[in-house]
């Protein structure tokens, strides 16, 4: 596992949250840096959670700061150790190392205990409205709320009833603690919150301890305080919620140098599904094959499609933060991919739309050595050898029985360069009985073997091949984008269509092939052997990004 680096993050971009922690470094402030990462263990992380990712960890190694793991557990209905698991490989995969490995159930005593101090500062009540009524009270944002008749209820009666909710005499819903703030605040978090809550259910972490779970707001800055952190880095719709936690902080503070909240925006891609919600569902009702299906944003599906972390890292470090929502075009992930693949994988010849090709002046049992390049950009990669032969395979792309204008490659009469072979010249088209190619026949010139010193003519084209007796036939998976727009409503929705199994004729190497390899198919894109469907003998390759970018 190769780890991101303080060099990497020293390199990238500021951006507004660096500059206010560089004025805390230079005030004192601060002088350790402390950011978290607090997700819901509630299904896989996302490109979403990656910007995130990046964003919190990135800036500590930064600053030479620490930064937390910690899982916002705070509602036991949802959460599942599966997606525990998965979280911590997933920020592991991705080059993040956290500090501490922190829940914030673990801090369900204290959450307690300041709540039962709120009370007694006046500061909180148990209520008894229904959370419908409690809605109806709320107000809108042109009119004040109405306070609740329990409101103004002694001390000593909540505090009361606040231990009975804990002891477990009260159903879910039927009763619950609210901070007591202002029910005409313009700010509707303001509006006497709620802040605990009874919910009847095991905790992952905490088992029956607990009937009354705290609310995020509550819950989230008292995380931050007691962790130390100095940036609490959200996203934007926590904007509003801002009052809420810094009301929170100085009620129950007890901490000098409190965290400051500061919101980004969060990152959109086209074509793309950016909630857990949303993409449980997609794997709940069949449409994908599981969280690291190869179409989800999910980074176990971006992994299992064959993504590096590092372009990755690359795309959050490209798109950058700000305050303003957007939604990036996906081709600019994409590219992160190509320019990350393209010096580091090796190519191999892969025929996906084969024409067979009948080289008629070359010997019947022959099969020869030919030697090409891995990767043309970077030539200490070195060479590989692939055979050559009487019948080989080459794209049906690289055919024409009447070539287009400026078309280069095979037609009849015309010669082209067989790649690390030899120039063979089509002579005749052998049609199938419903017209199609069957088969062409060709002449090769010995003289031009690659490599030789031939100098008597040169070739517009040059196409690649795949030798016909020792070829490898291979399953390949072509993803397109998981959603799609209906063409009579406009909206995205999930593309059936998205998927298409095909295979192709590959280079006898490919039996070597390990699962999670990746490559270039030459002149095609970028695949990598599908790490669940590749077998020593059945190669299945998932498409990552075709050779062009669409991005400009
Ligand atoms: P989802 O809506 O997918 O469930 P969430 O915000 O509820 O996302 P959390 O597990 O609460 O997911 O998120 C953990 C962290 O990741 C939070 O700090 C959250 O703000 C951040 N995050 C989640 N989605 C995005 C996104 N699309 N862009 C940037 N940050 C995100
Ligand atoms: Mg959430």
């Amino acid at each position: 596992m190769a780890f991101a680096t303080k060099e990497e993050y020293t390199k990238m971009a500021g951006n507004f949250i660096h500059d206010i922690i560089d004025e805390d470094l230079r005030t004192e402030k601060h002088t350790h840096i402390i950011t978290r990462f607090p997700p819901e263990p509630n299904g896989y992380l996302h490109v979403g959670h990656a910007k995130s990712l990046c964003l919190n960890f990135g800036t500590a190694l930064k600053y030479g700061g620490t930064c937390n793991l910690r899982y916002d557990d705070t509602n036991p209905v949802k959460e599942d150790i599966e997606f525990v698991k998965s979280i911590e490989n997933d920020v592991n995969w991705l080059g993040f190392q956290w500090d501490k490995k922190l829940w914030a159930s673990d801090y369900f005593d204290t959450m307690y205990e300041a709540a039962v101090e709120l009370i007694k500062k006046n500061k909180a009540f148990v209520c008894e409205l229904t959370p419908e009524q409690i809605r109806e009270h709320r107000g809108t944002l042109t009119n004040p709320g109405t306070e609740s008749p329990y409101r103004n209820r002694p001390i000593e009666e909540s505090l009361e009833l606040f231990e009975k909710m804990r002891a477990g005499e009260f159903e879910d819903g039927e009763v619950c603690l609210r901070a007591k703030i202002d029910m005409a605040s313009p700010n509707i978090n303001m509006r006497d919150p709620v802040i605990y809550r009874v919910v009847h259910a095991s905790h992952h972490n905490t088992g029956d301890k607990w009937c009354v779970y705290p609310m995020y707001d509550f819950a989230h800055p008292i995380e931050d305080a007691i962790e130390g952190i100095t940036h609490s880095l959200c996203t934007l719709e926590f904007e509003d919620h801002r009052p809420l936690y810094d009301w929170v902080i100085n009620e129950v503070g007890f901490w000098p140098n409190p965290p400051r909240q500061i919101e980004f925006a969060r990152l959109n891609i086209t074509t793309m599904l950016m909630s857990k919600r949303l993409l449980k569902k997609l794997v709940d009702d069949g449409s994908v094959s599981g969280w690291d299906d190869p179409r989800l944003p999910t980074l176990a599906g971006l992994r299992r499609r064959g993504y590096t972390p590092e372009s990755i890292r690359k795309f959050c470090d490209d798109i950058g933060v700000s305050k303003a929502d957007s939604t990036i075009d996906i081709a600019q992930l994409e590219q992160c991919a190509r320019e990350d693949l393209q010096s580091k994988v090796s190519a191999i010849n892969v025929i996906t739309n084969p024409i067979k090709v009948v080289i008629d002046n070359y010997p019947e049992d022959k099969i020869e050595m030919c030697t090409v390049e891995n990767n043309s950009k970077v030539p200490e990669m070195g060479n590989r050898e692939i055979p050559f032969g009487r019948e080989i395979w080459i794209d049906g792309d690289d055919f024409m029985e009447v070539p287009a204008r400026k078309y280069f490659r095979l037609y009849p009469g015309n010669e082209v360069r067989l790649k690390g072979a030899y120039f063979i010249t089509c002579n005749e088209v052998v049609k199938n009985e419903d017209g199609s190619v069957k088969e062409l026949h060709c002449t090769y010139d010995p003289e031009t073997k690659s490599g030789s010193d031939f100098t008597g003519r040169k070739v517009k084209g040059t196409i690649h091949f795949v030798e016909a007796s020792t070829a490898v036939k291979v399953g390949i998976r072509e993803y397109g984008y998981l959603l799609t727009e209906n063409e009579e409503t406009g909206d995205q929705e999930f593309d059936k269509d998205s998927l298409v199994e095909t295979w192709g004729y590959a280079e006898p190497s490919v039996k070597g092939v390990k699962p999670g390899e990746r490559f270039q198919f030459f002149r095609k894109g970028y695949y990598i052997a599908d790490t669940e469907m590749s077998t020593e003998d059945n190669k299945v390759f998932n498409s990552i990004v075709g050779l062009k970018s669409s991005w400009k």
